[in-house]
Order: structure tokens, then sequence, then C-alpha cells
């Protein structure tokens, strides 16, 4: 592209497209690119910045990876799309035998879906179904944990944190869920009764309305990137059982190896009733999800009215997005993901520690692939991400947090300077007294 271009998609840019959480009259600065390879992305301008964040958890192998460009050449000779209603076809069954074999065992039945919200709403779906079909007619409430993030639709904006999440403007006219507090032990954490009682006393109180519990299995992603204990999820799977209330793992983003295990609920060995998985299934190339959940569930559904499940959407399966997703997994187990990710994890340890030591810095943290930097107060996104980009890497800060997530096929030399980027910055962050 030459200036003239670039300057021309910038201007219709601005005047015409809504980006992710944006102003339309007073845009912050947007990056043109060019390509993307690897885990570069390749500015316009021919500038080349090391892509610290996966694009949002999903692009875990970087970015045009020739196994994932063939699967998608390949499915494109045969067919692009066909309806799901009454059709089916080889991705879509291929990806599921991966996806059930890979999975926590109890998950059985799958519905694909086109984004990690709908996938939620399949989820929240599901549940009410299910009591609806037990003929349990008082059941309409979610229960779910402040500072969680389930998506930007009506439902998921619901189970997000009601106070300090993106969506507390439309409180009064969401569905009305309930919220426990968040669990506040973390990582390692000796287990202590108390962090769940708040949990508890909320299931007390109101289990005969509650359908179904939502939670992101150890990291709760965008309402705050906190990582909390496994002992937390054990407990939660004990008390769900008991009081026979659905139990719903949101793993979109920790989904497919990003905390060091496959699935984040691994590090606690529980299992939910249903599973939403999305962001790094096709590896960062389509978008997909799925809602996955148990015989039990899907067969209780199934047997009440009307008899079947009511979701179903144009692209359900599409061919292209389970294709490549086939061939995204596949490399997953070819290479050992395990390892790079616990090499990411102590890397990032490392390197990150000095950051702690700095004014403007409240929190380090590091789980798997996932590297936290809290800072006290808010940080101005458009100056920290210019800074970024100046340092020649692409790292996006949102509210109190600058976070890393890089591709798993990421360098040790590569990493180093995303951390070094990192701990240069937030060493520039000057918040007023
Ligand atoms: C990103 C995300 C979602 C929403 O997925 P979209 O594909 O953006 O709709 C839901 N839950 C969690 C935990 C997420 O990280």
């Amino acid at each position: 592209m030459n200036e003239m271009d670039v300057r021309k998609l910038i201007e219709f840019d601005r005047k015409h497209l809504w980006h992710p959480y944006s102003s339309m009259t007073n845009p912050l600065p947007v990056y043109p690119v060019a390509s993307a390879h690897g885990v570069k992305i390749r500015l316009a301008d021919g500038m080349e910045l090391i892509d610290g964040t996966s694009s949002w958890w999903s692009a875990a192998h970087g970015y045009n990876h020739p196994k994932l460009n063939d699967a998608i050449k390949r499915q494109l000779e045969k067919m692009a799309h066909v309806m799901f209603g009454g059709l089916t076809h080889e991705p879509a069954v291929k990806l599921g035998e991966k996806l059930i074999r890979m999975t926590p065992e109890p998950l059985q039945t799958i519905f694909y879906s086109d984004s990690g919200s709908v996938s939620v709403e399949v989820a929240v779906k599901m549940a009410f179904q299910y009591w609806l079909a037990r003929n349990y007619r008082n059941k309409t409430k979610i229960l779910t944990v402040r500072s969680g993030y389930h998506g930007d639709t009506f439902a998921t904006m619901g189970l997000c944190d009601p106070v300090d999440g993106m969506h507390k403007m439309f409180h009064d006219i969401l569905p009305e869920n309930i919220f426990a507090e968040a669990p506040r032990c973390k990582f390692d954490d000796p287990w202590d009764e108390n962090y769940i009682s708040d949990m508890l006393s909320q299931i007390d109180r109101h289990h005969s309305s509650i359908a179904a519990i939502i939670i992101e299995p150890i990291v709760q992603g965008a309402g705050g990137m906190r990582f909390y204990s496994p002992h937390y999820l054990r407990r939660l799977r004990e008390i769900c059982s008991e009081y026979d209330i659905l139990l719903i793992f949101d793993e979109i983003a920790t989904g497919f190896g990003r905390t060091g295990k496959l699935f984040a609920c691994e590090h606690a060995e529980v299992s939910p009733d249903i599973m939403c998985i999305g962001k790094a299934l096709t590896g960062g190339y389509m978008t997909l999800a799925a809602t996955l959940t148990t015989h039990h569930v899907s067969e209780t559904i199934s047997g009440g009215m009307p008899g079947i499940f009511l979701h179903g959407p144009t692209y359900m399966a599409n061919p292209l997005a389970c294709a490549v997703a086939c061939a995204s997994l596949e490399l997953l187990e070819e290479y050992n993901w395990q390892e790079k990710v616990l090499s990411i994890e102590k890397q990032m340890k490392e390197q990150l520690e000095p950051a702690r030591k700095l004014p403007a810095v409240a929190d380090v943290r590091v789980l798997g692939a996932i590297g936290v930097i809290e800072t006290r107060e808010p940080v101005k996104v458009a100056e920290i991400q210019a800074k970024f980009v100046w340092e020649g890497v692409w790292i996006r800060p949102f509210g109190k947090l600058i976070y890393l997530m890089p591709p798993f096929i990421i360098s040790g030399d590569e990493l180093s300077k995303l951390t070094a980027a990192v701990v240069k910055v937030a060493g520039t962050i000057k918040f007023n007294q």
C-alpha cells in the first residue's frame, strides 16, 4: 500500500467503521495492518510488531500458519458452507470427535455456533430448557460471581460484573441474575472455606430459583484478569451436585492450553454440566464457538416439550471454520504445547517481576501463557498503545490491566522483547496524586 492509499483507508475507517468499544466522534488511533506472519504483525508503513495479545486469546499458533492456511484452502475446494439443518459433513464430525476426546469425559453433545457470546447464550438457554423439560418453572435465574465477563449480547451482559463491568449502564434493563462475591483466593492460596461462604449463602437463599451457575474457571478474563484457586472450583462442583444446580464453565478464553492445562477446569480435575469454548478454537482463523453438554442434559431437553432444542444459527458448523479448527487442534497436539506454555510462564514470571517495584504498579501475576501487570489506576490506552508500538510490540491495555498472552510459538528472544517493553513502558506511567 502506498502512503496515499493508507491515508484514505484511515480516513474511511474513522468516518464509517465502528471498532470494539470505541467512539465515532472521538476515536482513538487505529493502526493499519498490511499482513501478519508467525508472531509478527506488519503495519502498512512496514513496521513489524511482536504480537503480545494473540488477537484476544485466539491466534495461539501465530498468524499465516501454512498448515492452517492449507486446511482452509483444501476445504474451500469442496465447499465453503452448507446449512446444518438436515445436512452434515466431515469437518463438523471430525472436529466433534476431537472435541469429545479433548474435553472432560462427561461432555458428549456439541452445539456449534458462531461466537463466544452466542455459545454462552446457548448454554444459558440449555439450562433453562433443561429445567422446563423437568417441569421446574421457577428456575429462571443464573447465579454467577462478580468480576466475570461472558460476552456482549443481552443475556451475557447480564452475567458480566454488574458494578465494574463494561455493561453496568444497561443493568436496569438486563435479565436479573444473582451475584456472589468473586473468588478472593489467589491461585496458590491454601484453601479456607470462607472463600466460598458468600457463594454458599446465595445458593442457600435462592437455590429453588437458580437454573445454573456460570463461571470462568481459574481465570476471570476481561473482567479483571484475576487467577483463583482450583479448590474454589472443586468446592463449587460439589455444591452444585449437592443442590442439583447445573454448572456452566465458560472456557472461551482459557481453553486450548492457555493456562497450562488444555482446559482450565483440569487444574481442579472437575467437569461442568455445560461448557463454552471459542476464541483459540480455530487458532484465530475463523469465528467459531461451541457449547458442549452431557447426555443427561441433552436427553432431558430432548425428552421435554417441544422435544427439540430451540436454537439454530445460519452459519452453524461452518465447514471452513470446522476444518481450520481441526487443523488447529492437530497442531496443538503435534508440538509440545504444554512445555511451550510452561516455559513462557517461567520466563514471564522472571522478566515481569521487576515491574512489581514500579510506583504505578499494584500487582504482577502470571499463569500459564498469561502475564498481567495491574496498575494502581486506569491507564490512558491510546498513549500507552503508542509507546508500545514505538517499542515494536503489540500490546493493548484496558483499564488497569497491561497483559501479555503471546502466541505459543513465540521464541525466548521475542518474548524478552515483549516483557522488556512492558516493564519499560510501565515505568513511564505517572498517575496524578
Ligand atoms: C471473549 C469471551 C466471551 C465472548 O466471546 P465473543 O467471541 O467475543 O463473543 C465470552 N466469555 C469469555 C470468558 C470470553 O473471554
